[in-house]
């Protein structure tokens, strides 16, 4: 499996788990949605906001943010506003109801089979109990 079908089939989960399509949190125009919806990911309001504002100042219009290095602006490919929403969103609700950042619930996670971490500390946990003396 290619690290974009990867990516395809942790989206779909989690969006099948997560009930997408998600409805906005707020109305901008859809490039406007989808760039603030990119810079918010794992990011406070406060920051993502400060962040979207950085770059609106920095390349005033979305043709100078297209025509801009790939280095300096990175956008996915083949994705709605839609799309792009919902991957932030079910992202971030995974973080809250699932994947917890000190105590993951990595038991009844839709990704386990794909997730290198949960695996390892699963196999760690039986490792665990297999040499616990009691
Ligand atoms: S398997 Fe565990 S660490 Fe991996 S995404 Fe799921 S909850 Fe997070």
């Amino acid at each position: 499996m290619t690290v974009t079908e990867k990516v395809l089939v942790i989206q779909k989960r989690l969006c099948a788990a997560y009930g997408c399509p998600i409805p906005y949190f707020h109305e901008l125009d859809p490039l406007s949605e989808l760039i603030s919806s990119l810079l918010s990911h794992r990011t406070k309001n406060k920051d993502s906001g400060r962040a979207f504002k950085q770059l609106r100042g920095r390349f005033p219009t979305w043709e100078e943010v297209r025509d801009a290095p790939l280095n300096q602006v990175q956008l996915p490919e083949n994705f709605s506003a839609q799309e792009v929403y919902d991957n932030h969103e079910v992202l971030m609700l995974h973080g809250q109801r699932c994947c917890f950042m000190n105590n993951p619930a990595c038991t009844r996670c839709v990704l386990l089979d794909l997730c290198p971490e949960g695996q390892w500390r699963l196999q760690n946990r039986v490792d665990a109990v297999i040499q616990s003396p009691g």
